[in-house]
């Protein structure tokens, strides 16, 4: 349980397991990005140290913030909702149920990232994620504890509050953390610097050539919002995966702070003032 987390000794536990996760994402993917590199970079980059003190926070914090909410929806969806709603849904063999949990996070996933895009309050905090100028694995856990939570929010919310997967039974709690690591493990392949593509597959299932371009400085951007199911962003008018393109630079217009601690602040800091008409690049946020 995440409170537990406020424990000492449940803390030390859980930066001992934070570290080792890392110790073998690092086994994994940087020899990885070294074979398959899509652009050279430096290994130990100048956000290095801001990237291994965001994947920490990533890893401890948000379960905190979004977890108490999370029981709360699932107990009142349970309050609320029809009882044979929950038993049908129950009944369904475990393969139905894992795909219909993926894919209505999936849904609640891309309207969570989307909005953090589109409502200014929202951008400050994942302006974080986007701030980088080169994209590698640890950058997908280079994200504000607040825009972590609210996004996790959305695509957890509607899988609780339907049963799909709750912690309210057994199965169900399993199957909810299940979809968490498939899709926190996902987060890192489709960051990585690796020049894979999966030619007409990739409309299928997200890869690093379909999320790389939801990181590119220049037009167009806004695009690709799904975490694994590209089909999202087909359905809902946003995808963009040109065959064999890549972005040819990453990142945002806005100045952020370089230390962790700034740019944890930065989104909590007054807003910039609002763009006039006469300052034509300063009325584009990104
Ligand atoms: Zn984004
Ligand atoms: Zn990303």
């Amino acid at each position: 349980m995440p409170f537990l987390l406020l424990h000492p000794h449940a803390l030390l536990l859980a930066l001992i397991r934070q570290s080792v996760w890392l110790l073998l994402l690092a086994i994994v993917f940087m020899p990885l990005e070294q074979v398959f590199a899509l652009r050279g970079r430096k290994l130990f980059s100048k956000t290095l140290a801001s990237d291994i003190g965001f994947y920490f926070i990533s890893g401890l914090v948000p379960s905190l913030l979004f977890t108490p909410p999370l029981l709360l929806i699932a107990a009142a969806a349970h309050a609320v909702l029809p009882y044979r709603l929950f038993a049908e849904i129950a009944a369904l063999p475990l393969w139905a149920r894992a795909t219909a949990a993926l894919v209505v996070s999936e849904i609640g996933f891309y309207w969570g990232h989307r909005w953090s895009h589109e409502i200014p309050f929202l951008w400050r905090f994942h302006s974080l994620h986007h701030h980088p100028t080169e994209i590698y694995f640890l950058v997908s856990a280079r994200a504000h504890p607040v825009d972590n939570a609210f996004i996790r929010l959305c695509g957890l919310i509607p899988v609780y509050a339907l049963g799909i997967a709750t912690p309210l039974t057994p199965s169900g709690g399993a199957l909810a953390a299940l979809l968490v690591v498939l899709l926190t493990m996902w987060g890192f392949v489709i960051h990585a610097n690796v020049r894979w593509r999966l030619g007409p597959l990739e409309w299928l299932i997200a890869t690093p050539g379909f999320h790389h371009w939801h990181h590119t400085l220049r037009e167009p951007r806004d695009r690709n919002y799904a975490s694994t199911l590209p089909c999202m962003d087909w359905i809902f008018g946003t995808l963009h995966l040109p065959r064999n393109e890549w972005p040819t630079a990453y990142g945002i217009d806005a100045k952020l702070p370089d230390s962790l601690g700034g740019q944890l602040l930065y989104p909590l800091r007054p807003a910039p003032a609002e763009p006039t008409l006469s300052d034509p690049i300063a009325a584009d946020p990104r």
